[in-house]
């Protein structure tokens, strides 16, 4: 049986329905945001930006052991882990993360490599703004993913806590450097050593305290 045609409204009616429709949005709740003007607050566990964490005297959670890289379902993580040195220490441990680079134009922010991570060394932070016209500037490095320095750090390489092991630092037995840590000069970044005086006293020159 042929379907009956539907009853249409005349053809002057038309217009005047449309605008029912714009009617009845005018007291609707208003979905637009002003953002950037107004920034939107993120959920507490919002997967943003990574961040390389240091121990609470400075020295860097990051081992270098790639586990994170493995995890990476978009091959975003390059990492290069080299041996520490009692005069250039940059972990409590026998190594360090040397590189460390994410691709931001290929990571998902999906967050499989933080749950690889075994030291907690890296995590993710509630930025979300990470667009850039250069996909050069979207390969970000370890100096812009580590961590700023709290009350209480000294900037690594340091030495290790007099007295501790690895193991101390995991135990939460570390709670700050030890009085009168200085930097080490990081000799494998290209600084210069420091140059014995005519005294006999070392030039600090381009050491930071
Ligand atoms: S968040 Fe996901 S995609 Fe991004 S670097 Fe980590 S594992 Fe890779
Ligand atoms: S961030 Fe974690 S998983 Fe990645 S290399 Fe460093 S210690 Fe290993």
């Amino acid at each position: 049986m042929a379907e009956e045609p539907k009853e249409t409204k005349p053809g002057f009616q038309n217009p005047v329905a449309g605008f029912g429709v714009t009617f009845k949005a005018m007291f609707k709740k208003r979905l637009t945001e002003q953002y950037p003007e107004q920034q939107k607050t993120t959920a507490p566990r919002f997967h943003g930006r990574h961040q390389l964490n240091r121990h609470p005297d400075g020295l860097e959670k990051c081992i270098g052991c790639e586990l994170c890289a493995w995890a990476c379902p978009a091959d975003a993580i390059y990492v290069e882990g080299a041996d520490n040195t009692d005069e250039e220490r940059y972990s409590p441990g026998e190594r360090y993360g040397r590189v460390y680079q994410i691709n931001y134009a290929r990571c998902i922010l999906c967050g499989l490599c933080i749950e690889a991570c075994p030291t907690r060394a890296l995590t993710m932070t509630n930025e979300f703004e990470l667009a850039d016209s250069s996909r050069a500037n979207l390969i970000y490095t370890k100096e812009q993913l580590l961590s700023g320095l709290e009350e209480g750090m000294v900037d690594s390489p340091h030495s290790i806590f007099p007295g501790t092991d690895e193991q101390d630092y995991y135990r939460g037995l570390v709670t700050e450097a030890a009085p009168g840590t200085e930097r080490q000069v990081a000799v494998s970044k290209g600084e210069p050593r420091p140059s014995a005086s005519p005294s006999g006293a070392a030039d600090e020159e381009g050491v930071d305290a």
